[in-house]
């Protein structure tokens, strides 16, 4: 019994990796990769990692460069402050996110500064896929923590999380119904 409860334990801890472990994981990753192998990414593992506030809505992640850093200029791992990543997407239910969201943003510290053709050809370098795609479902997570209120049909019951009320303004798209104004908890 003992023996199981530890590696429970032990499996739980593996699960959730810190965000300095996704940091290396990523990092080890783009080694592998033969289309950064001209970049400094051994340089990454000095950039400190930080977490945006916890209600941030419209950031995920952001590379923030040192004072007085031309953005025009050739940059690199050196001329990044720190990389802060959303608080939100620490759990394990978004740790490819995550991952995703870092190689994102060391791209950035690697010199490619603006979200261009060629930037947008490094991030298809990503090998998991879909975690490119799990961002609209990331901003959705945040809108519904954030949401004060949500716009409930009183009939299909499908939720819209809001800032404001909808004060009987709006009708539900399928069932034509007035939605109503639900507090969120
Ligand atoms: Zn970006
Ligand atoms: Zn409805």
């Amino acid at each position: 019994m003992v023996v199981q409860s530890v590696l429970d334990d032990w499996i739980e801890v593996k699960e959730i990796p810190t965000l300095e472990e996704q940091a290396r994981e990523v990092i080890a990753t783009m080694r592998s990769i033969p289309e950064l192998a001209m970049l400094p990414v051994n340089e990454l593992e000095k950039i400190p990692l930080g977490r945006l506030r916890k209600n941030a809505n419209r950031l995920h992640a952001v590379c923030r460069y040192k004072k007085g850093v031309r953005k025009k200029n050739a940059l690199g791992p050196n001329d990044v402050r720190c990389i802060d990543v959303h608080p939100e997407s620490l759990t394990k239910e978004w740790t490819r996110y995550t991952k995703f969201l870092l190689f994102h943003e060391y791209l950035h510290a690697l010199g490619f500064s603006n979200h261009n053709r060629e930037f947008r050809q490094m991030e298809s370098l990503w090998p998991d896929r879909e975690a490119q795609g799990m961002g609209s479902a990331f901003a959705e997570h945040l809108r519904k923590k954030s949401a004060k209120w949500i716009w409930k049909c009183p009939s299909c019951e499908i939720e819209h999380p809001r800032a404001r009320r909808s004060n009987r303004r709006y009708r539900c798209r399928n069932c034509n119904l007035i939605l109503e104004d639900i507090e969120n908890p």
